[in-house]
């Protein structure tokens, strides 16, 4: 169903930053952007026109998602008349908002339409127009927001971070929650111009970012039958009793210990790479990852951070999440040892089944054997 999107904005609280996702995004690829702001003189940061100087802030944008799959694409000169919804992206002046008067303030608004009922809960853009306040007084301008508008000659309103700020709002950020951020979404015009930080932060979240390159993973249905079979091995071969308290099953297990280890293999430290993990346990979804690492270098981390992480899953399944204690026949390092062991293996391009044979083997005192 193809519906406006409403204003009203979805609050997300957030441990690591303070950007805001609109739960909207757009189907990888470019997003057309008609932009029809027509020619302009003397701008001072020698933009030959309205149009140049939005397509600068467009550039901008590019330039920090490439890892996203999405970027925009400017298209000149076209002579369309904007309409809502046309399925057209359209940026352009107007003296209101297709028939609503413009608030008196409001340097620009922009309007999107999407479809719901997507599968992963977040809705599809399918059209944003970007509607400047004709009655605004704008300018090009670089530089810091107190010398704007301090001689008459070069008074106005800087239309390059105007158009950077709405050019997020299509891309699906809203303001940062939070006070005192460096943010080009933040509510209020500022001396920012390009995308920050905190900024990138939001759309690397929104869009997400490949894993880092030669990396597969297994799937989860494999790891937690490996998890059955190590318990097996624990009870049945070295004879282990269950006593061993912990308030993360094996699903648990299985589903969070593999995603803490894909992102400290793609750049995260130990403790970011929980931080993230924790942040999707809570619903916030799949976060970005910390970089790209060169093919071929696989570094796996020290047992003992492996087994840090096993202790703090474990804390917040049961201060958070409110689980009971069950009783396992593995202890919380075996769980950290042989489940990386199992992941090292896969990650080096072993199958399932002789990445579980092997490490079986080793628990029964064998060699590791050369798989790779
Ligand atoms: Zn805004």
């Amino acid at each position: 169903m193809l519906i406006a999107a409403v204003a009203a904005v979805v609050s997300v609280s957030h441990s690591l930053t303070a950007f805001n996702l609109l739960n909207r995004r757009w189907p990888p690829g470019a997003i057309d952007l008609e932009i029809q702001l027509g020619p302009a003189r003397g701008l001072t940061d020698g933009s030959a026109s309205w149009d140049d100087c939005a397509v600068a802030a467009a550039k901008d944008w590019n330039a920090v998602a490439g890892p996203t799959g999405v970027s925009l694409h400017p298209i000149l000169d076209s002579t369309r008349t904007p309409g809502a919804p046309d399925m057209v992206n359209s940026v352009f002046f107007a003296e209101d908002l297709f028939g609503i008067p413009f608030d008196r303030n409001v340097l620009a608004v922009t309007q999107t339409w999407v479809f719901t009922g997507t599968d992963d809960g977040i809705d599809e853009s399918a059209e944003s127009d970007v509607i400047f306040n004709a009655a605004q007084r704008f300018q090009c301008i670089d530089g810091p927001l107190t010398t704007l508008g301090s001689t008459p000659e070069v008074g106005g309103i800087d239309l390059h971070r105007v158009a950077g700020h709405e050019f997020g709002h299509v891309f699906g950020l809203d303001h940062p929650d939070d006070i005192g951020v460096i943010a080009l979404m933040d509510t209020f015009i500022g001396d920012v111009r390009v995308p920050q930080a905190d900024d990138i932060q939001g759309l690397l979240t929104l869009y997400g970012a490949p894993v880092g390159p030669g990396i597969p993973f297994p799937q989860r249905n494999q790891v937690l039958a490996f998890f059955l079979t190590l318990e097996n091995e624990y009870r049945n071969g070295l004879m282990r009793q269950q006593n061993n308290p912990g308030f993360v099953d094996a699903e648990g297990s299985a589903v969070w210990f593999p995603e803490w280890l894909r992102y400290v293999l793609n750049g995260c430290s130990a403790t970011e790479a929980t931080n993230r993990v924790f942040l999707q346990i809570r619903g916030q979804g799949i976060q970005p990852v910390c970089g790209v690492i060169a093919a071929g270098t696989i570094d796996f981390p020290p047992r003992n951070l492996s087994l840090d992480f096993f202790v703090l899953l474990d804390a917040l399944y049961r201060n958070e999440l409110g689980r009971g204690a069950l009783q396992s026949f593995i202890d919380l390092e075996g769980k950290a040892v042989w489940l990386q062991e199992y992941l090292r293996y896969r990650v080096n391009g072993c199958s399932d089944a002789d990445a579980v044979a092997w490490v079986i083997g080793q628990i029964r005192g064998g060699h590791r054997p050369p798989c790779m």
